[in-house]
C-alpha cells in the first residue's frame, strides 16, 4: 500500500483540531422538529399539488432528463417552466440549469473572457466565487455591500469588459444589496450588473416576484441575474434571467449547461407548479417575512446580536466555530432544527447560528424555536 493520500490523514486532523469537521446528519421523512434549517421558505415542497406534478412528470417522462438540454434532454415542460419564470420575474427570457451553483458558473463564464474585470461583494456565495476561478477572469472584491466601493472599483478600471456581481439577499447574513445603487455606478462606468437572487426569489417583492424585479431592475438591458428552485419554489434547480439576446448566448456558450444532463423532469414539474401556486397566493412571501422579523425581534431583544431580515435568513452571532457546532447541536437535541456556519462558508471569527423562517410555521413553533435557542445560548453567545 503506498501513502499518496497520507496527506489527507494531516489535513483531517488540522480540521479536527480546528472544530470544522463536517458531518452529514441524515433527515428522516418525517420528523417532530421544527425545522429552521432548510430553504423551504414557503413551505412548497411538500404542497400537495407540487409534489402531485412531479410524481406525475416521473411517470409521463421517466426518471432522468436522459439527455443534455440541447441534445434531447428538453420538454415541453422545460419551455413553461423558462416562460412562466420570465413571466413572473418581468425578465425577457430565462434558462433552466440543473442547479442554482451550475447557473451562477454559466452565467459568470459565459460572460466573462479572460481580462473581464469582476467586481465583487466580499459577501458572495461560493458558486459565484467558483465561476470567478473557472473564468479566469480577473477579481477585485470589495467591501460587502457597499455599492460606493463598487463604484471606486469601477472608476479605477481600464477593462473593456466589466461586471459588478453581487447577491441579492445574501445567503449568510440575511442582508439586502443596494441594486439600484449599485446599477447606477455601473451605468457611469460602462458596466453590467449580475446578480444572484436565490435567496430572493420568492421571499422579497409584493408578490415573491425576487429582489432584482423588486427593485425595478428585471427589464434592463445590462442587468442579468440567476435564482434556484431549490429554496423558496421547493424543487431542484437553477435558472438565468435577464435580456433575450444574453440568454441566447449563455446557452450557447455556458458549458455547465452545455455539458450537463438537463434537469429531470419531475423537479421542473414541482418548480412550475410552486410558481403557479405562488401566483396563487401572493401572502405566502409576506408571511414569511413576518415569521423572519418575529424571530430577529425576539432574540435581539432576548441580547443576541442579530442581524435584521430582508427575506428568509436570520443569522446569529456564534462566539466561535466550536461554540456554533454545540450550539446548533443543543438546538437539535431539543427539537429545533437550525444550521451554523463556520469557516470557509464565513471569515474566521463569524461563525453564527443559520435560521431560516417559512411561512407554514406557525407561532407556537417560533416561540418554541426562540425558547430553545435562547436556552441553549453559549457562554460570550
Ligand atoms: N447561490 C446562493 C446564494 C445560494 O445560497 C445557493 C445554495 N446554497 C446557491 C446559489 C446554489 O443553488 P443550488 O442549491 O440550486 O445549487
Amino acid at each position: 500500500m503506498t501513502g499518496v493520500f497520507d496527506w489527507i490523514d494531516v489535513s483531517a486532523r488540522r480540521r479536527d483540531r480546528a472544530g470544522l469537521t463536517r458531518r452529514m446528519l441524515v433527515r428522516p421523512a418525517r420528523s417532530a422538529l421544527v425545522d429552521l434549517a432548510g430553504n423551504d421558505y414557503l413551505g412548497l415542497a411538500r404542497h400537495p399539488e407540487v409534489t402531485g406534478a412531479a410524481a406525475e412528470a416521473a411517470l409521463v417522462w421517466g426518471s432522468g432528463a436522459t439527455a443534455a438540454r440541447l441534445v434531447s434532454g428538453t420538454t415541453v415542460l422545460h419551455r413553461e417552466l423558462e416562460e412562466e419564470l420570465a413571466d413572473f420575474c418581468g425578465a425577457e427570457a430565462a434558462l433552466v440549469f440543473s442547479s442554482g451553483y451550475l447557473a451562477n458558473l454559466g452565467m459568470i463564464t459565459a460572460l466573462s473572457r479572460p481580462g473581464t474585470l469582476l467586481v465583487v461583494d466580499a459577501g458572495n456565495h461560493a458558486s459565484l466565487i467558483d465561476g470567478y476561478k473557472l473564468a479566469g477572469a480577473q477579481v477585485q472584491t470589495v467591501a460587502h455591500n457597499s455599492p460606493q466601493a463598487v463604484e471606486k472599483a469601477l472608476a479605477d478600471t481600464r477593462s473593456a469588459r466589466v461586471h459588478a456581481v453581487t447577491e441579492s439577499v445574501f445567503s449568510v447574513d440575511g442582508d439586502l444589496a443596494d441594486l439600484p445603487a449599485t446599477l447606477e455606478a455601473c451605468r457611469r462606468h460602462n458596466a453590467a450588473l449580475l446578480v444572484d437572487d436565490a435567496h430572493g426569489i420568492g421571499v422579497v417583492g409584493e408578490r415573491g416576484e425576487g429582489a432584482v424585479a423588486a427593485a425595478g431592475l428585471a427589464g434592463a438591458p445590462d442587468v442579468v441575474w440567476t435564482l434556484t428552485l431549490s429554496k423558496a419554489l421547493g424543487s431542484q434547480g437553477g435558472a438565468v434571467l435577464g435580456p433575450r439576446r444574453v440568454i441566447d448566448h449563455v446557452m450557447n456558450t455556458a458549458r455547465s449547461f452545455l455539458f450537463d444532463t438537463g434537469l429531470a423532469p419531475a423537479p421542473v414539474a414541482g418548480a412550475l407548479t410552486a410558481l403557479r401556486v405562488l401566483r396563487d397566493r401572493p401572502d405566502l412571501p409576506a408571511r414569511t417575512r413576518r415569521v423572519a422579523a418575529g424571530l430577529h425581534t425576539r432574540l435581539r431583544e432576548a441580547g443576541l446580536t442579530v442581524s435584521p431580515p430582508e427575506g428568509a435568513v436570520v443569522s446569529v452571532l456564534a462566539p466561535s466555530a466550536e461554540a456554533a457546532v454545540a450550539w446548533a447541536d443543543a438546538c437539535r437535541s431539543q427539537g429545533v432544527a437550525v444550521s451554523c456556519f463556520r469557516p470557509p462558508s464565513v471569515p474566521d471569527r463569524f461563525s453564527r447560528l443559520r435560521l431560516t423562517a417559512r411561512a407554514d410555521l406557525t407561532d407556537a413553533d417560533v416561540e418554541r424555536a426562540v425558547e430553545v435557542i435562547l436556552a441553549a445560548r453559549p457562554a460570550g453567545g
